[in-house]
Formats: structure tokens, C-alpha cells, sequence
């Protein structure tokens, strides 16, 4: 039997093409950064990046214009990329680069073309500061990467305080890496991150946003959320459940031992996790003011937002769902956010060891078919002037109430409905 290639062989595939082309010509080209990590602790990289001494430019002319794009030419980066049936594939083909003076906290105002060595020096990470050469098959480490992987350490290169004074968004991805891989900051990075945390707030909204889903999709998103309150970070990410972690060591343990309960972590749920706790914790918090916090500090679409305001408003009546009537639950149960308020409500249950009753009720009657989760209605407004009522604002009152009296099994067909108007 052919065994089928992953995602991630065929973007490494393609890298490998890309630099084979390049040694071709003359270049130096390695692997580098997250890749080269992944590889070397036998995971599946996400993509492929490759470091070139060949300039944009001239990896634009070696790929051809069609195949690549200068997207960020002025960081010396060009994406080379390829269709792989429905997909692309694309690879960050990148200038080795020093990077100048850092404006604003996030971003140098310059870069200059430099060694592998410089460019190794401008990563953040020791253990994101590696290459492999696809040629020699060896891996080039000019920063002590390959010892802090063995030994499980987040360690910025060069001078903690200082590289993390020119890029505040590291701090963040320090937690991200230390949580996804269970490895230990070391001393003076994590004295770094406390002493900048609460200038975090110089990075934007929508890269505190990614990063936060990323983190939030680790099934170690729990002991992320622990580092993110210890360094100070959460005080800037969210104030209002930091201030509630701090007054209280109980609602912290309750909160991660519920996020670490999720089989799938994602930013909906994680985010329905804290919601809901706030909203326990705290009565004079509504789902309004949960909703205009999480869009002023993380900006997620609309969709997401009704995603985790679903499952949080709802834990309380799917866990009890067995004693209430089927037209109160039938409608949440038809909902396109059922599954992650289930999810929110069945790991709550688990967390407190309470009855899983009304949950695993819910789980059976999802498993009915559409046809009788979601009957069509009996009678529609037409209907209801053929029969002679009179159009206006009652009809929706009355079709509600038919449709409820339907799903309750008080009315089973039309000449039922049409007794009960008369
Ligand atoms: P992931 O698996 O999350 O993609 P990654 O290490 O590949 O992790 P990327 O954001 O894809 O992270 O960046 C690729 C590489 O670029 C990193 O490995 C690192 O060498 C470098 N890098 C990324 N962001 C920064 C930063 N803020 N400061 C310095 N170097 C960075
Ligand atoms: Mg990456």
C-alpha cells in the first residue's frame, strides 16, 4: 500500500528543492529557525523556512517572478511557492540579515544583509537560532541551540533584558514555546519578561490576538495560562481575569484545571472557560461586558465572540438538560455552537465530579437525525392567513408558540393546530 505523504513532508519536499536550486546557483542555503527546532525533537514542523545569502531579488529571478513574491522584500524575505493540488505550498526563502535599530518595541527601522552568524544572533530563541544544511546534512548552531534543546531550555540569545527590550512580543512567545514544549525559561530571560511584562501593551492588539490562539490551542494551554499570570503578562492581556487570579489562588486552580480538562483546546473555549468563571465569580459581570472586554483586548471576529459567549451562558442548562422541557433545549442543541458549549459544559462537570447526567443526555439526543432533532414546523404565516388571522406583530408570538407546543409533542399535525387556534 503507498503511503500517502503528511502536510509537512511536502512542504519540507519543496524546501529541500528550493535549496538544492540554490546551492545550484551558487548560494549558500539552509534550513532555519522553527523548522530546524521541530525536526531535531522529531515533530512535524508547521512550515518551512529557508535562510539564503541570495538576495530577494535574486530569488525572484532564480524562481521566476510567477513562483515567488517580494512580500516583505525590505526584511529581506521573499516567498517562493507552488500549487500542490487545492493548496500552496510556500516557502519564506529569507536574506541572512542584522537587523538596525528597533523603533517602537516590535520592529528594527532597518536590515542589512549580513552572515549566517548575524543572522543567527538577530533570532529570538537559542533553540530558534539553528540552521541545517541540506548539503552536509549537518546542523549549524552559532548559539548554543542544540544544548538548551537537549536540556529543555527557553533562553533568548545574547542579552535577555536587552533583546526583549527591542521586541516586547517575544515575551509572549517565550511562555508559547516553554508551554508547547514543556521546557523551563531560563533565570535571566524570566527576569527579562517580569521586568518588561507590563510593557507589553506596545505590541498590537492582533499579534497579542495570534499569539493568544496559538497558545490557547496547546494542549499545554493551561500551564501557558499559569506562565502568562506569573511574568505579569495577563495584566496587560486581560486585566479583569488577572485581577481575579491574583485576589484568589482557588479561581486560579479552578480555572486551569478546567482548561487543562479540554480534549481539543481552542481560543473559543479557553476564552468560554474564563468567561464563564468570571461570570460565576463575579454577579455584577454580564455577558455584555464579557463581550466589549474581549473585543477591546483581543478584536476576534463576531463569529467568535457569539462562539464563546454561547458556551459560556449556556453550561448551566446543558448540564440540567434532561429537566427541562425539550422546546427550551431542542433549540440549543441545533445550534452551530453546540459542540463547543458541550465540550465547556461536560469538562465544568468533570472539574467538580458532579453528575454527567444531563450531559450525557444531551450527547444522546444529538445523536438523533436531523429529521427529529429539527422537525420542520407544522404551520407557517401563510398558513396562518389562509385560515383567516388577521396578518400582524401576534404572528410570531403565536408561531412561536406552536413551534414550541410542536417540539413538546401537544401538537402532532396541522388538524391539531388548527383546533387549538380556533
Ligand atoms: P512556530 O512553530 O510557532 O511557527 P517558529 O519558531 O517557526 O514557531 P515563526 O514565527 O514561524 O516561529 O518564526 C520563524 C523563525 O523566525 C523563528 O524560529 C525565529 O528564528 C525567528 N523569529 C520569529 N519571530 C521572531 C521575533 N519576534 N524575534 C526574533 N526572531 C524571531
Ligand atoms: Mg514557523
Amino acid at each position: 500500500m503507498e503511503v500517502q505523504p503528511t502536510w509537512s513532508e511536502i512542504q519540507r519536499a519543496f524546501a529541500l528543492e528550493i535549496a538544492n536550486r540554490l546551492d545550484h546557483a551558487k548560494f549558500i542555503a539552509y534550513f532555519a529557525g522553527g523548522c530546524v527546532r521541530d525536526e531535531m525533537l522529531s515533530r512535524h514542523p508547521s512550515d518551512y523556512d529557508v535562510a539564503t545569502n541570495a538576495s530577494p531579488q535574486q530569488v525572484q529571478k532564480l524562481f521566476g517572478p510567477a513562483n515567488t513574491l517580494l512580500v516583505g522584500a525590505a526584511f529581506g524575505v521573499a516567498c517562493v511557492h507552488r500549487r500542490h493540488e487545492s493548496k500552496h505550498i510556500n516557502v519564506e526563502v529569507a536574506s541572512f540579515r542584522s537587523d538596525g535599530e528597533y523603533i517602537d518595541g516590535r520592529r528594527p527601522d532597518s536590515i542589512r544583509f549580513a552572515t549566517p552568524q548575524e543572522d543567527a544572533a538577530r533570532r529570538d530563541f537559542t533553540i530558534n537560532g539553528m540552521f541545517w544544511d541540506p548539503k552536509s546534512e549537518q546542523i549549524i548552531d552559532f548559539v548554543g541551540g542544540r544544548a538548551d534543546l537537549q536540556s529543555g531550555i527557553i533562553r533568548a540569545i545574547g542579552d535577555a533584558s536587552h533583546r526583549i527590550a527591542e521586541d516586547k512580543l517575544r515575551m509572549i512567545r517565550a511562555v508559547r514555546f516553554a508551554a508547547r514544549y514543556d521546557f523551563e525559561i531560563e533565570p535571566a530571560t524570566w527576569e527579562a519578561v517580569l521586568a518588561a511584562s507590563n510593557q507589553l501593551g506596545v505590541v498590537s492588539i492582533e499579534r497579542i490576538y495570534d499569539e493568544m490562539q496559538k497558545i490557547c490551542k496547546l494542549s499545554s494551554a493551561a500551564s501557558a495560562t499559569q506562565r502568562l499570570h506569573d511574568s505579569g503578562l495577563l495584566q496587560v492581556i486581560w486585566p479583569r481575569l488577572e485581577q481575579h487570579f491574583s485576589e484568589s489562588k482557588t479561581f486560579l486552580a479552578d480555572t486551569l484545571s478546567i482548561v487543562d480538562g479540554f480534549s481539543e483546546p481552542s481560543f473559543s473555549l479557553v476564552m468560554a472557560a474564563f468567561a464563564n468563571q468570571l461570570l460565576r465569580v463575579d454577579k455584577s459581570f454580564t455577558s455584555a461586558d464579557i463581550r466589549s472586554e474581549l473585543k477591546s483586548h483581543f478584536k476576534p471576529s463576531n463569529e467568535i465572540l457569539d462562539e464563546v459567549l454561547f458556551a459560556a451562558g449556556n453550561v448551566q442548562i446543558l448540564r440540567e438538560a434532561n429537566k427541562h422541557s425539550w422546546s427550551t433545549i431542542q433549540p440549543l442543541l441545533i445550534h452551530r455552537h453546540i459542540n463547543v458549549a458541550l465540550e465547556l459544559a461536560r469538562t465544568i462537570a468533570g472539574h467538580e465530579a458532579s453528575s454527567l447526567d444531563g450531559i450525557r443526555w444531551v450527547e444522546s439526543k444529538l445523536q438523533l437525525g436531523n429529521a427529529t432533532l429539527d422537525p420542520p414546523p407544522l404551520v407557517n404565516g401563510e398558513d396562518l392567513r389562509s385560515w383567516g388571522l388577521v396578518a400582524g406583530p401576534l404572528y410570531r408570538q403565536i408561531l412561536d408558540d406552536i413551534r414550541k407546543q410542536q417540539l413538546d409533542g401537544s401538537l402532532n399535525n396541522r388538524e391539531d393546530v388548527k383546533a387549538w387556534l380556533a
